[in-house]
């Protein structure tokens, strides 16, 4: 089995992962948690964070259409909606994906919303329903 080589930055990472196959290394992987402070979008649970931008899709290797989202967050004791969000739709399947640069922009623009350093575009009504009115 293939050992992973030291990578000094996340830069050679990439360009190692790109002209290698992680099946190969497998044996010399270790595995890891760790906790993402996301603050999830509620349209689009399965999305997935991505370090780069692939060529396919990662899950199932199917051409990748750039697309745009609505990303809809809680943020601040209330709910909103943050439009023109660029994602990555698989094809075939579906699968969604957003790039990590994307997800630090929505981190950013929920800080500036949390202060009030930011007003927003326009506001939206949502209806509100109970079950038990169909009862
Ligand atoms: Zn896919």
């Amino acid at each position: 089995m293939a050992k992973i080589p030291d990578f000094k930055t996340q830069d050679e990472a990439v360009e190692f992962w790109e002209v290698h196959d992680s099946a190969d290394y497998w044996e010399d992987m270790e595995e890891v948690t760790f906790e993402i402070a996301l603050h999830q979008n509620l349209f689009h649970p399965k999305l997935i964070v991505l370090t780069h931008r692939p060529e396919y899709c990662p899950r199932c290797q199917h051409d990748l259409d750039d697309t745009v989202i609505e990303y809809v967050a809680r943020n601040n004791g209330h709910l909103l909606v943050i439009r023109d969000v660029p994602a990555l739709r698989c094809r075939v399947n579906g699968h969604e994906y957003i790039l990590e640069k994307t997800l630090d922009d929505v981190e950013r623009l929920l800080d500036l919303e949390k202060t009030r350093k930011l007003q927003p575009s326009e506001t939206i009504q949502v209806p509100v329903f109970s079950l038990k009115m169909t009862a």
